[in-house]
């Protein structure tokens, strides 16, 4: 039997944070699926196709991670995928109440599949791409939250 597991999210765009949680599950499930949400009513910096983008560079030494889009119900996604999991990685306190909803929201729509937290570093602990974005915009130096490859591109976005 391979173990999968499914890591949704925006990703808008990776950071060390997410990329921390990835290595996690990674050492635990045979296979990890990091599942880009292109239909979020959070209007996006970034398309869908760059942050998969974005994520493959990010995860490509990892032999068991493979990125995709997809827009629709998170568990139904899991459920065509054949993951019986369903990876969050959980910061602070703050993000308790809505993952606790989420996660028992979509047990009551799908009883089969588990979701599981993870906690980062917790240096990365703080780390949101939210933020990250807003300091990019003001020119703050982002190294230490973000790859090369996505400071690069953050700068693009900001630079048009
Ligand atoms: P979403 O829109 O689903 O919240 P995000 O890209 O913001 O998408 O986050 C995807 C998942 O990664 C969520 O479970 C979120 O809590 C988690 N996450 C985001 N940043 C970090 C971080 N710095 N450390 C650990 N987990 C994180």
């Amino acid at each position: 039997m391979t173990r999968k597991a499914i890591y949704p999210g925006t990703f808008d765009p990776v950071t060390y944070g997410h990329l921390d949680i990835i290595e996690r599950a990674s050492a635990l499930y045979d296979k990890v699926l990091v599942a880009v949400a292109t239909g979020v009513g959070k209007k996006p910096l970034f398309t869908a196709g760059e942050r998969v983008k974005m994520l493959k560079e990010e995860t490509g030494a990892f032999g068991n991670v493979e990125v995709e889009e997809f827009n629709e119900l998170v568990v139904d996604y899991a459920g065509r995928k054949s993951a019986k999991v369903i990876i969050r990685g959980l910061r602070m306190i703050s993000d308790f109440e809505y993952e606790f909803q989420m996660a028992l929201t979509n047990r009551k729509l799908n009883s089969k599949i588990e979701t599981v937290f993870m906690m980062p570093k917790e240096s990365y602990s703080y780390l949101s791409s939210r933020l990250i974005k807003e300091v990019a915009g003001l020119d703050a130096d982002i190294s230490a939250f973000v790859p090369k490859n996505v400071e690069n591109k953050l700068k693009e976005k900001f630079e048009k």
